[in-house]
């Protein structure tokens, strides 16, 4: 399996090109905008799309879903039916953050925990995991050892919950109970910012290393 990030809108969200190199056939996680990037980023690659991957509602995760799916007739898997909301205020959010045209859409398929995603002779193991938003999904490919996990978690920090309907107990819940249980070798694709380890997070993260008091802020 083969990962490219292709960072998008002004809030350099991680869009990641992954790639089946055995069927040379890709996922599209996140793609919030920016699509001719994406686009031109695929043809330099020579792959198929297969499909897009979402893992949450928020608009520079899914604020191209709707275009791109569109331009290569594929459907878009994901996120958890609890995000609609937010996928339904997509075309508002585009104009109070001065993004290029995002439609709203319904999902082909909402994922939920214990689903897998597939594309080429790849699959990925899907993981509900709300707190940063209540329909956040995790994606997590066994073999490669790799999840994206879009805000769930970051580099050194955890994602915003001062959303309506974020919950930060709620998500240091889901990364404890979810993530760390997959294991610290684990490497993981966030939303913004440098990739880590579930590993390093668990040792140096001051919201959720080892023996951090639940709901601590730092
Ligand atoms: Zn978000
Ligand atoms: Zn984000």
């Amino acid at each position: 399996m083969k990962v490219i990030l292709v960072p998008v809108t002004p809030f350099q969200q991680n869009c990641s090109i992954v790639i089946c190199e055995a069927t040379q056939r890709a996922a599209i996680v996140d793609p919030g905008g920016d699509i001719e990037r994406i686009i031109a980023e695929v043809e330099r690659q020579g792959v198929t799309v297969d499909k897009i991957l979402l893992t949450h509602g928020h608009l520079d995760h899914c604020g191209g879903a709707k275009a791109l799916a569109d331009h290569y007739g594929i459907q878009i898997e994901g996120p958890h039916r609890e995000d609609a909301f937010w996928i339904d205020q997509l075309p508002a959010q585009t104009q109070r953050f001065g993004f290029s045209n995002a439609e709203a859409f319904t999902p082909e398929r909402w994922l939920d925990d214990g689903d897998a995603v597939q594309f080429g002779n790849e699959s990925m193991e899907v993981y509900f995991c709300p707190g940063h938003t209540p329909g956040h999904v995790v994606f997590f490919s066994r073999e490669h050892n790799l999840a994206f996990v879009g805000d769930v978690l970051f580099a050194g920090s955890i994602g915003r919950t001062d959303f309506p309907r974020g919950n930060q107990a709620e998500l240091i819940r889901s990364i404890r109970e979810k993530l760390w249980p997959l294991g610290d070798d684990v490497t993981f694709v966030p939303g913004h910012g440098p990739a880590s380890t579930f590993g390093e997070e668990r040792r140096s993260n001051p919201f959720v290393r080892d023996g951090a008091a639940t709901g601590a802020t730092a």
